[in-house]
């Protein structure tokens, strides 16, 4: 039997990367829901939408084809046919994401694409709310965390060096962002009360994959 995998929490915990690896040890399929909020956001951002504009932007979320290509190293991700993968992971997008992610239309169609996606279960899902909302029947879930230092340099070894930005910016800028999602009042950034709480901080991210791996493992039995 197959279950579904949940793994939440703020931004830099190492989520994408340790959700790839469980996800490739068990033969299941990688769900990355950040990734499909920053695509509406790029899209947002070039049709000069404004961020606060819920149903002119949920109109135009309703339009996009947005699929994940899974890929040995990264997952592809398509909107309406055209590859965004690079565009989605700037500065820009890093710094308008959250106010997309809080406007309520946006919100319920990216849940709607994301339950349809995990239907057959199999699925590794990572994000903000996808074990307190998306997938509240996830046999197993996750909160991923580590000390906001530790994810301000991990994203920071993933920006282009061409931004400029100094890592004591970056970790205000990751503050604020968990803040926003933290804050906002649909599907906040929560642990849900039935998520084991792993702290990644000084450990590799093959050591925190196998422990999720290890507990997929048990859930599968029982
Ligand atoms: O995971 P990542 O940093 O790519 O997510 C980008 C942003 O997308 C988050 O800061 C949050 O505002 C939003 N998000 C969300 N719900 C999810 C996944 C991401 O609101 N399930």
């Amino acid at each position: 039997p197959r279950i579904n995998i949940a793994i939440d929490g703020p931004a830099g915990a190492g989520k994408s990367t340790v959700a790839r690896k469980v996800a490739s040890a068990l033969r299941y399929i990688y769900i990355d829901t950040g990734a499909m909020y920053r695509a509406v956001t790029l899209k947002v951002l070039e049709s000069g939408l404004s961020t606060e504009d819920n149903e002119g932007v949920g109109r135009l979320a309703d339009g996009l084809d947005i699929v994940l290509l899974p890929g040995a190293e990264s997952q592809r991700v398509l909107v309406n046919g055209e590859d965004v993968t690079s565009r989605i992971r700037t500065l820009d997008i890093n710094r308008n994401v959250s106010y997309v992610a809080r406007l309520a239309d946006v919100r319920s169609r990216m849940a709607e694409l994301q339950r349809r996606m995990a239907l057959e279960k199999g699925v590794v899902m990572d994000g903000r709310d996808i074990g307190t909302h998306v997938l509240p029947d996830a046999e197993l879930k996750v909160f991923l965390t580590a000390t906001p230092r530790e994810r301000a340099k991990r994203r920071f070894l993933e920006l282009d060096p061409n931004e400029g930005i100094t890592l004591e910016q970056l970790e205000k800028e990751i503050t604020e962002r968990d803040r926003l999602d933290q804050e906002r009042n649909i599907a906040p950034l929560l642990q849900a009360h039935d998520a084991l709480l792993l702290d990644s901080t000084g450990k590799t991210v093959d050591e925190v994959a196998e422990e999720i791996v290890q507990w997929g493992l048990a859930a599968v039995r029982t």
